[in-house]
């Protein structure tokens, strides 16, 4: 997650343009009309929302909730036989890599705890997945591994294709302090590289300029937000709602900030963002950092000996019965187990991506209280560095033609942040975001996302 905010304490392109831009085809974006800005020579695209093994980006407290249902799942051992891991069940750092470490780790715990094994299938093998499963091995279970992709890493996905490391999901260690994530890096020969988020510049597509306008609208969000933090909300209360009240104008420069510092932050519009969202979880300490090198070797690291079989999907997970537990794969092949670690993301098991049967309708309703936001990425790599070097740069948008006057959640809130990620990549690359429904909401082609992001890039530097 990108953060303006330490991280929870974190024109007009052609179609021409876009799609060349998008397939890297040079000798294309040659004979393109010259823009003001240079091209970019390559782009990715993520889409976390329509990927059948993710349904989104991560979790997120929406109107009504409290952390208690982080907690619930988190304790809950179904019919001593299946226990939850995942970032959505910690409740200390939840959406995060850390968080879903810790939820594995703490998973493993449980079970050993409880002598519940000694054989144990876990079912994903993103982070917590294999945090869970590295624990159990080492105490002696018989732990296999099953992973409805054909790789390891869920959410941390390394992209390789242009010859350097460039991060689809997962791309910084928050809360460097306290993170054990730190020394997982350090073993992993990663590097890890700080964010100063206050090297930031404001532009609006408006003007073409840099904007006090919008630094004044992210400093007044962020100070509200701080003191959200450490109130205690009504949790049927939106943070939109609660903005508004404490003083937040309404203006197109306060809702930029919003949707940078809020909806990309959590991955849900303001509206929909319970109050209780930005109080939950513990203090992130000392800073975040980008990891260079290779996120997804960190996973790699933990998987190392592990029995997981990629490219089994689980259909069914019947939890109900004395003799054990019954692993249905999509294939109708059937694993047979002790005891279960259920590590796919909440927003699968609301899809019933496993069913799960013998499950208590309190514990089905905990799984249907936490939303998942959506957080999406356009990723440009150029021949040279064209942007200065500031870390982030914020873009106000509405500034473009095809973008509404009014500034409803349109094209004019998508790719309203860019980072600065040169260093980390080792070329000049930057990546722009876009959360909520914005993002959920974006063009359905690649190069149309791209041309999106380029147009914005070009209003603000004309
Ligand atoms: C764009 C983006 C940016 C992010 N940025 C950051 C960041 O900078 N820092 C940070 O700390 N966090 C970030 N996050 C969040 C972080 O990536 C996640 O919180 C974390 O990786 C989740 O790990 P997990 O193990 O809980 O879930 P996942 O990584 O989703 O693992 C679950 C696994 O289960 C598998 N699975 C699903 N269904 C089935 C099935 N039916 N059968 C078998 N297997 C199945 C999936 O394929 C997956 O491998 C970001 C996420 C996104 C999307």
């Amino acid at each position: 997650m990108p953060s303006p905010l330490s991280r929870r304490n974190f024109l007009g392109a052609t179609t021409l343009f876009a799609t060349a831009i998008a397939t890297g085809n040079k000798s294309a974006i040659a004979k393109l009309p010259r823009a003001s800005l240079p091209n970019p020579t390559a782009s990715l695209v993520t889409r976390w929302d329509t990927d059948r093994w993710s349904l989104g980006a991560y979790s997120a407290l929406p109107v009504g909730a409290t952390a208690s249902v982080r907690k619930t799942l988190a304790r809950a051992i179904i019919n001593n036989r299946l226990v939850f891991a995942g970032e959505y069940t910690d409740p200390e750092y939840p959406a995060t890599v850390q968080g879903a470490l810790r939820s594995g780790q703490r998973a493993a715990r449980t079970l050993i705890a409880n002598g519940l094994g000694p054989k144990v299938i876990v079912i994903g093998a993103g982070m917590a997945g294999v945090s869970a499963a590295h624990d159990l091995a080492i105490s002696g279970a018989q732990v296999v591994v099953v992973e409805a992709r054909d790789r390891i890493g869920g959410r941390v996905h390394t992209n390789t294709s242009w010859g350097v490391s460039v991060e689809m999901g997962a791309a910084w260690v928050h809360a460097l302090k306290t993170n054990p994530l730190v020394p997982l890096a350090q073993q992993a020969q990663l590097k890890l590289i700080p964010s100063d988020y206050d090297n930031k510049s404001f532009r609006d597509t408006k003007t073409g300029r840099p904007s006090p306008s919008a630094e004044r609208a992210s400093n007044q969000l962020v100070s509200l937000l701080s003191q959200l933090e450490n109130s205690w909300p009504n949790p049927s209360t939106s943070v939109a709602s609660w903005l508004r009240q404490h003083g937040l104008p309404a203006n197109r420069f306060s809702t930029w900030a919003v949707e940078t510092g809020v909806v990309q932050e959590y991955g849900l519009d303001a509206t929909k963002l319970g109050a209780r969202a930005p109080t939950e979880g513990s203090d992130f300490l000392g800073g975040d950092a980008f990891v260079a090198g290779g996120y997804q070797h960190i996973p790699e690291l933990l998987a190392t000996n592990l029995d997981i079989r990629l490219s089994s999907p689980v259909a069914n997970v019947d939890a109900s019965q004395p003799s054990g537990v019954y692993v249905r794969l999509e294939s109708d092949a059937v694993l047979t187990a002790d005891a279960v670690v259920m590590a796919v993301p909440v927003s699968l098991l609301q899809a019933q991506s496993p069913s799960i049967t013998g499950l208590s309708k309190a514990i089905q309703a905990a799984i249907g209280g936490i939303a998942t936001g959506n957080l999406e990425k356009v990723i440009l790599r150029y021949d040279k560095q064209w942007w200065g070097q500031e870390t982030v740069i914020g873009i106000v948008g509405g500034g473009l033609p095809a973008q509404s006057s009014n500034f409803a959640p349109n094209s004019a809130l998508r790719w309203t942040e860019f980072y600065n990620v040169t260093d980390v990549v080792g070329a000049p690359t930057l990546v722009g975001f876009s959360g909520g429904s914005a993002a959920r909401k974006r063009p359905k082609s690649d190069s149309a996302c791209v041309a999106e992001a380029l147009g914005m890039l070009q209003a603000a530097f004309r």
